[in-house]
């Protein structure tokens, strides 16, 4: 696709930001479009554009429209399709932004929308009525940074900013250090994270001079956007493995997306492979009810069966935390298998990884008594 790059320009990020597949012309080049993506691909307007760093798309099959990690960048035609439930803004951040950009839900911790930019779009995005979108609806301007700052300042009880967007990384050395310096100057934020997949989709931004920067500002952690193993590359294991040598430690959050990572075998693969570059599965999310996403969600079913496949089956740290995030604004909310089987008298009957029930003794307690259905 691109004959005259060179290789310091393949690896140089600001030359694949530049080179991002974006227009129609572009992507009919990269792949071999069916006739439903080319139409997805011309239909398009609006927020959450079309973008491929060049990097990630040479993960991507050139002629399989099926393959895993291509389904979730490139159009298809059901993303025009509106299904019951579905919205621009399910989780009512818009509701709960405490001022432009700054998503004030939980008690102690803050949402802060840096950018609306990232390097690649995700077709199934949380924030697709937002990103890639300049001089659309949502701005993100300098001044709106300033206002955020004044109000984490102004409420003590924020001990944890978690700064998200579109992708933080994007931004500048120069703007990054600077929004970790203003957010660090203010006493009673104790945790800062960054919300980011530009260490998969864009692995040589990781550079010495940004780690450089990170690291002045720990307690520093970092929650990456991982879907699928085909993204556990030589190059992500040098960014990953960069970012864990700065003390950063790393989490991971992968979207259960259907026909696509919603198997035991592709997510266990995926955790073993996280664990190895010292990344910890920290949550895997149900698929948000955005508009036009219902081509990716599976039943919740789903997403317990992977968590049962998992706990016990596996290394424990290979078990994300699996949730919902409650449309509606009611925030994340964890998911897991019943492993109750029920009380007998004093025992609590467990049932155990294998299916097996063991006593365990818990008296002066009804916990575990069936409660019949139409009582709850
Ligand atoms: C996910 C989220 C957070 C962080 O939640 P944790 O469970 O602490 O990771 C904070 N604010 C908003 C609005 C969120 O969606």
């Amino acid at each position: 696709m691109f004959p005259d790059a060179t290789v310091s320009e393949w690896n140089d990020w600001r030359w694949q930001s530049r080179n991002r597949i974006r227009t129609l012309e572009q992507i009919e080049r990269a792949f071999a479009l069916s006739d439903d993506e080319r139409t997805a691909a011309w239909r398009h307007n609006g927020s959450l554009p079309l973008g491929i760093t060049p990097y990630y798309a040479s993960l991507m099959s050139f002629d399989d429209p099926s393959d895993a990690l291509r389904r979730t960048h490139v159009p298809v035609g059901n993303e025009f399709i509106r299904s019951p439930g579905e919205a621009d803004d399910p989780l009512g951040e818009d509701h709960d932004a405490a001022v432009p950009g700054l998503v004030h839900r939980y008690p102690d911790r803050v949402l802060f929308l840096s950018t609306g930019f990232c390097s690649t779009y995700c077709r199934y995005c949380t924030r697709s009525r937002m990103v890639g979108d300049p001089g659309g609806e949502y701005d993100f301007s300098r001044s709106q940074w300033e206002t955020a700052f004044e109000y984490i300042q102004a409420h003590t009880e924020i001990r944890d900013v978690l700064i998200s967007g579109g992708d933080p990384l994007t931004l500048s050395d120069d703007r990054l250090d600077y929004l970790l310096s203003r957010l660090r100057a203010i006493p009673h934020v104790e945790f800062i994270r960054i919300g980011t997949k530009v260490p998969v989709v864009m692995p040589m931004r990781i550079t010495k001079s940004l780690v450089r920067i990170l690291r002045k500002y720990h307690p520093l952690w970092m929650s990456i956007h991982f879907t699928h193993p085909d993204e556990l590359t030589p190059e992500v294991m040098e960014s990953c493995t960069r970012l864990a040598d700065a003390g950063i430690p790393l989490g991971s959050q992968t979207v259960l997306l259907k026909g696509i990572n919603d198997d035991v075998e592709i997510m266990k693969r995926l955790m073993h492979g996280l664990l190895r570059i010292r990344v910890k599965p920290y949550y895997l999310y149900q698929c948000d009810p955005i508009t036009g996403s219902s081509h990716f969600r599976t039943p919740v079913e789903k997403g317990i069966e992977i968590i049962e496949g998992l706990r016990g089956h596996t290394t424990g740290y290979a078990v994300p935390t699996y949730v919902i995030d409650a449309p509606g604004g009611g925030g994340k909310i964890p998911l897991l298998p019943d492993y109750i089987a029920g009380r007998d008298g004093d025992d609590l009957l467990l049932r155990n990884f294998e299916g097996n029930t063991y006593r365990y003794r818990d008296p002066d307690s009804s916990y575990g008594a069936r409660i019949p259905a139409q009582d709850r």
